[in-house]
């Protein structure tokens, strides 16, 4: 009516490993409606963490549901549909039916722990690193995925996968059937109705079977730990339309337009730039220097990742992670040590110190620099002065001691001048680990008031997709004015990344309990 258009939005959907959140966001990129649900996750047996596709569909289409509702507007306002997930949880599935052979094996799982020791060990892999390294000296051309893979992960999907399918019968009785697919393919599979079967480079290049340097499924991989390439997905742009959402699911057809790994919270931080730095702090943390358009070889245990490919244009990581972070404060409050997270920063600073306490944060094993799927979490050096705020603190040390390990490895292993850093997820709203970060980098860094990245990353990669919105420039002007965190005592933005050396004989025990608690279920 009189040519009044009404106004239009972008949804976005990330699929974390705590819940799934869903926002509705106006051109200005400001929250409009959000819906949040938990996600179960199920522990069938020790070190074996899953979840039910069924569960998380309905999750996903309840926050969706749920968010449009809350923004007070109508699917049909809805221009294009985003959606980021979390990495290397994946499942397979008939694909004539649809049905999930078994449950999402997430990420966290450790079921492959000693195929993947036994590999790294093995003398193939020694002797492939060998070759490589000779075939790398004499012609000093980029290396392929074999040489970048010098430590292989359970958090890989590789070695989880070649599991399911030495032990799960019915899918290799599916054969031709079975299909594969991390968390984004499935919800894709089931919003297409079955139609499209894809994934996008993102993704791809964090499951440990794409080879990030050809941009395809890596045959050599497959061949080497006897997996099918056939059941793999279509690798499309992160940027992509993707196919559009079943009109019996929401009431009308919905454009999803963008795919994305949580690298899609390195587009939401607009760190476009070699040298961009982004941390997130969620249940695990993950580390990423945008390397421009070169992937990045590492020895230990960064990973070369895409970032995003929109257009021609592809966008290289460097990421080292560390598995438990928010793992670690969920255990603390179980324990009962605090009963809302928002106190803990508090009880920190309560404390002069730790009493000595050192905690290591590895539940599901020690990721980039050590690389140990074997070894344990731990407590060490409790006494009997050690008060529940000395335990709270510990823990929040040991995030930002990884942090700092992560930091240190990526700047030895990238040789990148860092630019700047900015950082997400649900710890970042904690202010002692982001000035213990700050103070052991000895640089500024930055916290968005939205600390939803990667629901913002994958928005913004949608939006600029149906021309919502035109240009990156015009992204960086939406960005929320940040909160910094300065290196103690240093009123600079940079204070020459010298570390605070209160903390350098804390930072000795702690390393000193991170390598007794190494190895421990070997
Ligand atoms: P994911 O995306 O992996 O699901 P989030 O980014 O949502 O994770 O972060 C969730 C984690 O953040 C939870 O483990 C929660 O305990 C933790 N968290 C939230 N707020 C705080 C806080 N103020 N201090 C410490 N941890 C926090």
């Amino acid at each position: 009516r009189n040519g009044f258009k009404k106004e239009t939005f972008i949804l976005s959907v990330d699929v974390g490993t705590t819940s799934i959140r869903c926002h509705v966001y106006d051109k200005e990129a400001k929250i409009r409606g959000s819906c949040t649900t938990k996600v179960v996750l199920l522990y069938p047996e020790v070190g074996r963490v899953e979840m039910d596709p069924d569960a998380l569909w309905k999750g996903f289409i309840d926050v969706v549901k749920g968010a449009v509702q809350d923004a007070g507007v109508q699917m049909r306002q809805i221009e294009a549909l985003g959606i980021s997930t979390q990495r290397g949880t994946f499942t397979t599935w008939d694909k004539k039916t649809g049905v999930p052979f078994h449950n999402f094996i997430s990420w966290q799982d450790q079921r492959a722990a000693d195929l993947v020791k036994s590999w790294n060990r093995s003398c193939t892999m020694k002797a492939i690193h060998g070759v490589m390294k000779v075939v790398y000296f004499l012609t000093r051309q980029k290396r392929s995925l074999a040489a970048s893979l010098i430590v292989f992960s359970t958090q890989h999907v590789t070695f989880r996968l070649v599991w399911v399918l030495t032990h799960y019968k019915q899918v290799a009785v599916a054969e031709g059937n079975c299909v594969f697919g991390t968390i984004d393919t499935w919800l894709l599979f089931k919003l297409t109705k079955g139609h499209v079967h894809a994934t996008d480079f993102s993704n791809a290049s964090s499951t440990g079977i794409f080879d990030s340097y050809q941009m395809c499924w890596s045959g050599f991989l497959c061949s080497l730990v006897s997996l099918p390439l056939s059941i793999f997905p279509t690798v499309e742009n992160t940027g992509h339309d993707f196919g559009s959402t079943d009109v019996s699911i929401f009431g009308v057809s919905i454009p999803i337009m963008s795919m994305a790994d949580q690298q899609a919270a390195m587009f939401g931080e607009c760190c476009f730039d070699v040298g961009d730095v982004k941390i997130t702090m969620g249940t695990g943390t993950f580390m990423d220097i945008n390397t421009g358009s070169k992937p990045h070889t590492s020895v230990a245990g960064l990973y070369p990742l895409v970032g995003w490919k929109i257009g021609p244009e592809v966008v290289y990581l460097a990421e080292g992670n560390a598995a438990d972070t928010g793992t670690a404060i969920k255990w603390a409050q179980e324990l009962e040590l605090f009963s809302d997270v928002q106190e803990t920063s508090a009880m920190a600073y309560s404390v002069s110190d730790a009493d000595g306490v050192c905690f290591v944060p590895s539940f599901s094993g020690l990721q980039a620099p050590l690389n140990d799927p074997k070894a344990c979490a731990s407590l060490m050096g409790l006494k009997p002065s050690t008060t529940k705020s000395h335990l709270v603190r510990a823990i929040l040390e040991s995030v930002a001691f990884r942090n700092k390990q992560l930091y240190e490895t990526m700047l030895r292993e990238t040789r990148i001048p860092v630019t700047r850093i900015r950082v997400d997820g649900g710890v970042s709203a904690n202010d002692f680990v982001m000035q213990l970060t700050a103070d052991l980098f000895g640089r500024k860094v930055a916290r968005p008031q939205h600390h939803e990245m990667s629901c913002l990353g994958a928005a913004f990669v949608a939006g600029l997709g149906v021309g919502f919105w035109r240009t990156r420039e015009e992204l960086k002007k939406l960005q929320n004015t940040d909160e910094v965190f300065l290196p103690k005592g240093s009123s600079k933005e940079d204070a020459g990344g010298s570390l605070n050396r209160e903390y350098i004989p804390v930072l000795q025990s702690w390393e000193r309990a991170l390598r007794r608690s190494m190895n421990w279920y070997s």
